[in-house]
């Protein structure tokens, strides 16, 4: 079993209601339980096109058997469970699952970079972390 921290955000629909199915659907993968849930944090876009809404933003402790590969394709497949789309980078979602953090692995490949390298100069998922870590 390895710790985990997954970075959550949602801007469209049901923010709220979003992330709950989300951790809902985390929780019920394989091998895997939710130790910790972060409150939600209400956030302003950063980047992306003009106009978007605020974000919602958590973070979540887990701790999981799944490979980080597999722990991602299992996360984009809750996305489009969602029912999100292929938009513009940094474009608007209604589901967004990062993985921020897994155990003390360092990854840098094509389809996975751990720590996810935008984390560090962003509040709106540094200070959902910091509430569960
Ligand atoms: P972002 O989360 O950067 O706003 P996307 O959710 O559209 O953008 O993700 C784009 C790609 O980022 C994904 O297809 C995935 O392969 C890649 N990726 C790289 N590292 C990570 C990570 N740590 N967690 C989630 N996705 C990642
Ligand atoms: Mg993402």
């Amino acid at each position: 079993m390895v710790i985990c921290y997954l970075g959550i955000g949602s801007n469209l629909g049901n923010r709220r209601k979003n992330i709950k199915l989300a951790v809902k659907k985390i929780g019920a993968l394989e091998d895997t339980r939710i130790i910790k849930e972060s409150s939600f944090l209400d956030s302003l876009p950063v980047g992306g096109p003009s106009g978007q809404r605020n974000y919602l933003n958590a973070a979540l402790k887990i701790q999981t058997k799944i490979s980080p590969l597999n722990l991602l394709k299992e996360l984009k497949k809750i996305e489009n469970e969602l029912g999100r789309v292929p938009a513009a980078r940094f474009g608007p979602r209604i589901i967004d699952l990062d993985i921020l953090l897994y155990g003390d692995r360092l990854i840098k490949s094509k389809k996975l970079t751990i720590p996810h390298p935008r984390m560090f100069n962003r509040d709106f998922v540094i200070k959902p972390l910091k509430e569960v870590l």
